[in-house]
């Protein structure tokens, strides 16, 4: 069992350094929010007074926070107090840029590193059921591959430095554009008097299949655990959404990859957001889409 330092426990990190104490680990954990600290006490971490604290003698060091800026800031504070080819490992979304440097960073001081950002939400942290998408050297994915078990059940090595993160908002550029496609389909089978049951049962089970339709159906009733369901209470925030797609337009500006519906899927969640919405779950976009409909 390993000794890990765990920093950022907030809906996410929370429950994934929990999911490190039930397998048995040895838990260090930090963030700047005491009630998150008092929680990660209560799962049966030890609390540490502050970053660096935290990673003193750790053998892995694990980050979770909002963007590539904090994770940049808790690099350089800890990588040099960690051991000497320790590991440290960031599950944040972030940047692909920041996850480059952060590697640099880590392999300045000997450290080995994995950006290592999930799929999943809060139901996947809390279930251990995530899936890791990890960039970095072999043998640091090899080190990191066991641990992160412990909290995901597929784990997948995407490349080098950043591949994670690439892999990730590639993947969320998708999600957020067939989402849109699917809310539209849906809107335009109302005004044509077509059931949502109808068109789901054809679509389903035709060409315009997909995860946003068949998981995730952003109409009431034919999937039950869908959030439409549950008045669109997340799931996964729209305000999350085009925290991805704005960073997958980030990475395509600056690797000059024409991305013309990634762009247009990012204006439409941020218009989403800018109304007030940045807390309903991102299928929520049906009603935008309905409200652009001439009266
Ligand atoms: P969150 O805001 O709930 O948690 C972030 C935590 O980081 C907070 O508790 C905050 O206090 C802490 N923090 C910030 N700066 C810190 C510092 N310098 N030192 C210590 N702690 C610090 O966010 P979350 O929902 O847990 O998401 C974390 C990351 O995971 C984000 O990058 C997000 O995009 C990504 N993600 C979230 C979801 C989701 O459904 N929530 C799904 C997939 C990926």
């Amino acid at each position: 069992m390993a000794n890990i330092a765990f920093i950022g426990l907030g809906n996410m990190g929370g429950p994934m350094a929990a999911n490190l104490v039930k397998a048995g680990h040895k838990v260090t954990a930090f963030d700047l929010v005491a009630a998150s600290r008092d929680q990660a006490k209560a799962d049966g971490a030890a609390i540490a007074e502050n970053s660096v604290a935290s990673v003193k003698g750790a053998d892995i060091v694990i980050t979770m926070l909002p963007a590539g800026k904090h994770v940049l800031s808790v690099w350089n504070e800890v990588i040099p107090d960690m051991t000497k080819g320790a590991l440290i490992i960031d599950c944040s979304t972030i940047d692909v840029e920041s996850a480059k440097q952060a590697h640099a960073l880590a392999t300045r001081h000997g450290a080995l590193s994995v950006d290592a950002p999930v799929s999943g939400g809060t139901g996947g942290a809390k279930g251990a059921t995530l899936t890791f998408m990890c960039g970095g050297e072999e043998k640091a994915f090899a080190a990191a591959k066991s641990v992160l078990e412990n909290m995901g059940k597929k784990i997948v090595h995407c490349g080098g430095a950043g591949a994670g993160q690439a892999a990730k908002i590639c993947n969320n550029m998708i999600l957020g554009i067939s989402m849109i496609g699917v809310g539209e389909a849906f809107a335009l089978a109302e005004k044509l008097g077509l059931s949502h049951q109808a068109l789901f049962d054809v679509a389903s089970t035709s060409s315009g299949q997909c995860w946003a339709l068949t998981s995730y159906c952003p109409v009431p009733g034919p999937v039950p655990a869908s959030p439409a369901n549950n008045g669109y209470k997340p799931g996964f925030a729209s305000a999350l959404m085009v925290k991805d797609l704005t960073l997958a337009q980030d990475a395509a500006n600056a690797a000059g990859a024409a991305t013309p519906l990634g762009k247009h899927a990012q204006e439409i969640y941020k218009a989403f957001d800018a109304a007030g919405h940045g807390g309903v779950d991102f299928s929520g976009i049906i009603q935008h889409v309905r409200s652009l409909a001439a009266k």
